[in-house]
């Protein structure tokens, strides 16, 4: 049984969305077609889309799966699933205002009139904060709208905010923090569900090697359990004994938040000619 994913056609998730597939092993007939591509090697058919169709699509089930922005998500449906964060097209969406406006608090907003694509998750904000303001629903370029005279302040998303600060605005309070998420229609019939198993599976590999590393030390043998302890690895760490009398080489993985502790420590006791390693994938 084939699984039909939907991703975005053209934009700032397309590349990355294409290489997780890749990354996962899965190749394509005749590279990215027009509308549709077909995996060769995995029962798989993508949908190349505008990521503001995706969400209804899946919801509609005429996409099982999809992988979108939770910005997106949110503001269309909250009818389908969310299966599990994605870690890029990291964003966030803002409310803005002029940069001289002397904005203290969220019971401030009350004075904005709001521009937004995102009326929606902006209305849900503002009802969980107990707060009023007028929103302005338009569709593109919405940070132009306080110069213009619509709105006094914008609800959009933000990266690095450089297109705020050129259109003279501040960011005051942070909506939501987004990234690309892979969504399910509910209720996925269970030959589907298999499939999609089957790709979690490889999505789980390749993101746990991109969250570690393999490292390699040489360590003095009255050093080893010390180290040994310092570095949990995966069941416990390799030890080999190198052909210089009373030293060992120690293998182990590390998870790329402690990087820099262990590595410490590690000098500290006395381990050296330390190597790090990326890891393709990770089977656990
Ligand atoms: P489409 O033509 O498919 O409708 P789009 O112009 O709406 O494309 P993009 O600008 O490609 O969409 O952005 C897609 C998603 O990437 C956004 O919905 C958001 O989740 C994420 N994103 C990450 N960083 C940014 C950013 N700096 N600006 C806009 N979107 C970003
Ligand atoms: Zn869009």
């Amino acid at each position: 049984m084939k699984i039909k994913i939907a991703i975005q056609k053209k934009g700032r998730l397309s590349e990355k969305s294409l290489n997780l597939f890749k990354e996962c092993g899965i190749r394509f007939e005749n590279g990215i077609g027009n509308l549709k591509m077909s995996a060769t090697n995995f029962p798989l058919e993508v949908l190349l889309l505008r990521d503001d169709d995706i969400p209804q699509y899946v919801e509609a089930g005429v996409a099982d799966l999809g992988i979108v922005g939770q910005n997106v998500v949110w503001e269309k449906t909250d009818n389908v699933d969310e299966i599990r964060r994605l870690g890029y097209g990291k964003c966030r969406l803002s409310i803005a205002v002029d940069k001289n406006y002397n904005y203290k608090s969220i019971s401030y907003i009350e004075n904005l009139q709001i521009a937004t694509s995102y009326p929606n998750i902006l209305r849900k904000f503002l009802e969980k904060n107990g707060a009023k303001a007028k929103i302005h629903k338009i569709s593109g370029s919405v940070e132009i709208a306080p110069g213009i005279g619509l709105a006094n302040a914008v609800c959009d998303i933000v990266s690095t905010g450089s297109t705020l600060t050129l259109n003279g605005l501040k960011e005051v309070e942070t909506v939501l923090k987004s990234e690309a998420v892979l969504i399910a229609t509910k209720n996925l019939p269970a030959e589907k569900q298999a499939v999609l198993d089957k790709l979690l599976f490889r999505m789980n590999a390749v993101q746990k090697a991109k969250d570690n590393k393999y490292i390699l030390l040489n360590a003095p043998n009255d050093k080893v359990e010390t180290i040994s302890n310092i570095l949990p690895g995966m069941k416990s760490p390799t030890i080999v004994p190198l052909k210089e009398e009373g030293w060992s080489s120690i293998h182990s993985v590390i998870n790329e938040n402690d990087f820099w502790e262990v590595i410490e420590q590690l000098k500290k006791v006395g381990a050296q000619g330390i190597l790090v390693m990326p890891i393709e994938k990770m089977i656990i």
